[in-house]
């Protein structure tokens, strides 16, 4: 017998078809003996048509109001789902973010979880009852509605499995795991049995959208053991779990890719202390954020070119802010580059590992892959590349890390 968090993304909860088919799934469990806590998406598409309403009425709408609307997708899910499961004889009760409560900060929008109070869901397992829980909303200390951000319900079944306890928190979704790389570009990809939190959380936070970024940190430090599966076969997926659980550890586990950056160089930039507070000062105050950058010395010792990446949607906001400062910085001209991809080498092994950068490098010179920009981390390395070199990067690295399917 186990406690568990089941969590059913928007695809598999689409319609009244797939609703019925992962209470089946749920029912599975109970009858195994497990406790069982449910947490249920909107069906795939709502939230996305209950947001653009929000714009459509007002581009600057009162951020406590969207949230009532956008949270209303959930709402439907889980009453669906508590009727889908009692219609086949296991007792369950829907639960919304209020109820349990959910209990956020009040940044309406994107909120954070503060506590889950599930004193009540645990008395009802003893109950043999099922609790179905509404994803991505709680209630802020304002005692309003609050959402946590889109892709949030991930994160709710995380917090939901911390506060519970729960031996496992299993990520239902449309994908059968996590893969050494993006199988839509990499025929040879691979799912992985294992992957560590450090490095799920860096693959995420480069663009591998299975997980909510903020569901695997608060994984991390609850140690809460996850595992991302399909609703639509019956197989296992990816655990995501401690370092010490994984027996065989890859040196690089995984190469991701992000096409979300832009580059922005500024030529000619004065050599002097202060230079780059006075830079990224400003775009800091605008809420952009820079990743990778690069400067190097000055030939002449005054001058010298900056190069860095914001998020793409923020490139002509970035030349606005700095074309604005161009008299105080002194700089020549600004440039933004938006055909630019990030391409990420990740694994833990690298820690106690040499030579894996040199080996992206060497890789990369072989096909002629020029690299404008680099950044590491104890568990990844990230280049920027021009864009039109994707699938070849992301291919010859799969194979030089040996990650290749057979
Ligand atoms: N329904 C919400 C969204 O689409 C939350 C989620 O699905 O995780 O963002
Ligand atoms: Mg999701």
């Amino acid at each position: 017998m186990a406690r568990i968090v089941q969590k059913f993304g928007g695809t598999s909860v689409a319609d009244i078809d797939r609703i019925q088919a992962v209470a089946q799934r749920v029912k599975q469990s109970v009858d195994a003996g497990d406790e069982v806590a449910v947490v249920v998406s909107a069906m795939s598409g709502t939230t996305n048509q209950l947001v653009g309403w929000t714009r459509e009425i007002s581009p600057m709408h009162d951020a406590r109001e969207y949230d009532v609307v956008v949270s209303a997708g959930e709402q439907i899910t889980v009453g669906l789902m508590a009727m889908a499961l009692q219609n086949i004889g296991v007792d369950a009760r829907s639960w919304l973010g209020w109820q349990i409560p959910m209990v956020t900060d009040d940044v309406h929008g994107r909120a954070r979880i503060d506590e889950v109070r599930a004193d009540e869901i645990i008395r009802r397992f003893g109950l043999g009852q099922v609790a179905v829980m509404a994803g991505f909303q709680g209630i802020g200390s304002d005692n309003r509605i609050t959402t946590l951000g889109r892709g949030g319900s991930d994160t709710s079944a995380v917090a939901l499995a911390a506060a519970i306890g729960a031996d496992r928190c299993d990520i239902f979704t449309d994908v059968d795991g996590i893969y050494t790389s993006d199988p839509r570009i990499v025929t040879r990809a691979q799912k992985l049995d294992k992957i560590t939190y450090e490095e799920m959380l860096e693959m995420a936070s480069l663009g591998a959208k299975v997980l909510q970024t903020r569901s695997v940190e608060l994984a991390m430090n609850h140690r809460v053991r996850l595992q991302v599966l399909s609703s639509f076969i019956d197989a296992p997926g990816t655990l995501v779990v401690d370092e010490e659980e994984i027996v065989e550890q890859e040196i690089v586990s995984g190469i991701a890719h992000s096409g979300n950056e832009a580059k922005i160089t500024l030529v000619r930039v004065p050599d002097n202390p202060g230079i780059a507070a006075a830079i990224f000062g400003p775009l800091a105050e605008s809420s952009i954020n820079v990743d990778m950058i690069v400067q190097n010395v000055s030939e002449d010792g005054k001058a010298t070119d900056l190069t860095f990446t914001v998020p793409k949607d923020d490139l002509a906001r970035t030349l606005e802010v700095l074309e604005g400062q161009k008299e105080d910085l002194g700089f020549e001209r600004v440039e933004g580059d938006p055909d630019v991809v990030k391409i990420s080498v990740v694994g833990v092994g690298m820690r106690s590992h040499a030579g894996v950068a040199m080996r992206m490098f060497q890789a990369l010179a072989d096909k002629g892959i020029n690299i404008q920009v680099i950044s590491t981390s104890e568990i990844k390395i990230s280049v920027l590349v021009s864009d039109t070199y994707t699938e070849l990067a992301l291919r010859s690295l799969h194979t030089v890390y040996g990650l290749d399917a057979v």
